[in-house]
């Protein structure tokens, strides 16, 4: 029988073991809606990022939170982060659950990929503090999990943090991975990305799109907009313990200073190298 008296500290329960409970009912949901009729049903509300949300955001959050309530009975104590419901006290204390339980909604109303779920746990207010990351992709069912100084895993299986960027001919990179991908924030920011990459690809879901640099698929990737600490902050550990480097370029603290909050502080660079991270900060507003 495990002891109610918890420490606090971010590792002391059981996450990984709740994170892939979790998955597993959100894979149910999934094929459970297995239409857009049925993935497109909203329901009139706006989330706490300020999406519309989809009955299957909802449920797919509901699913998160029944483990979050069973960890709390358990005796654990946190506040959590969601996507849809905002901040949520689970006893206080230092310990913070950022989760995005459907990264790439979009994808799932139209039954493309990737769609993942997308769990942080942090032992302190920014992305910094993130202790373990966990992102569960339902399109191709890898798992990408994390722990901080542990190094980062695809299906248990230790990522190579020597892993090297791949430059091109013309001795850009590669392959660039973009999201927050508004045609407006495309244009904006055309001639930036055609110095830097000879490829983008644009896959729909942030998480997903920073876990490809863990493996070194992409040789790095850049949101041109504002993203929200729920898309990024599992993900982002993954590639800083595959040996990557990540920066939140806005925030004045510091590149790992954004909060672990609902707002969008700021863009996301992810690269295998600090001076393709600095080349392409700048490219995202
Ligand atoms: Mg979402």
């Amino acid at each position: 029988m495990p002891s109610m008296e918890t420490s606090g500290t971010a590792l002391d329960a059981d996450w990984p073991g709740a994170c892939r409970a979790a998955a597993t009912a959100l894979r149910g949901i999934l094929r459970d809606a297995p239409r857009t009729r049925e993935r497109a049903v909203e329901t009139g509300q706006r989330g706490e990022g300020g999406d519309r949300t989809l009955v299957i955001d909802r449920c797919a959050e509901d699913a998160v939170f029944a483990q979050l309530d069973l960890l709390h009975a358990a005796g654990h104590r946190f506040t959590a982060v969601s996507e849809e419901r905002g901040e949520v006290g689970y006893g206080g204390g230092p310990v913070r659950v950022v989760i995005d339980p459907i990264d790439g909604s979009l994808n799932a109303k139209r039954l493309m990929s990737p769609v993942a779920l997308s769990i942080a746990v942090a032992d302190g207010p920014t992305m910094a503090d993130v202790a373990f990351g966990f992102v569960h992709d339902f399109g191709t069912g890898e798992e990408w999990t994390a722990t901080r100084g542990g190094g980062a895993f695809l299906d248990g299986v230790a990522l190579d943090p020597a892993l090297p960027e791949r430059r091109g001919r013309s001795g850009k990179l590669e392959l660039l991975g973009v999201e927050v991908a508004d045609p407006r924030w495309i244009a904006a920011s055309i001639d930036a990305l055609q110095q830097q990459t000879e490829r983008v690809r644009v896959l729909g879901a942030i998480s997903i799109t920073i876990c490809q640099v863990a493996a070194a698929r992409l040789d790095a990737m850049v949101s041109l907009r504002r993203c929200r600490a729920v898309d990024a902050a599992a993900a982002q550990l993954i590639v800083r313990e595959a040996g990557g480097h990540v920066a939140f370029p806005l925030c004045p603290g510091g590149p790992l200073s954004a909060p672990l909050d609902v707002e969008p502080h700021s863009h996301i660079v992810c690269a295998r190298s600090p001076e393709t991270l600095a080349a392409l900060a700048a490219i995202g507003t």
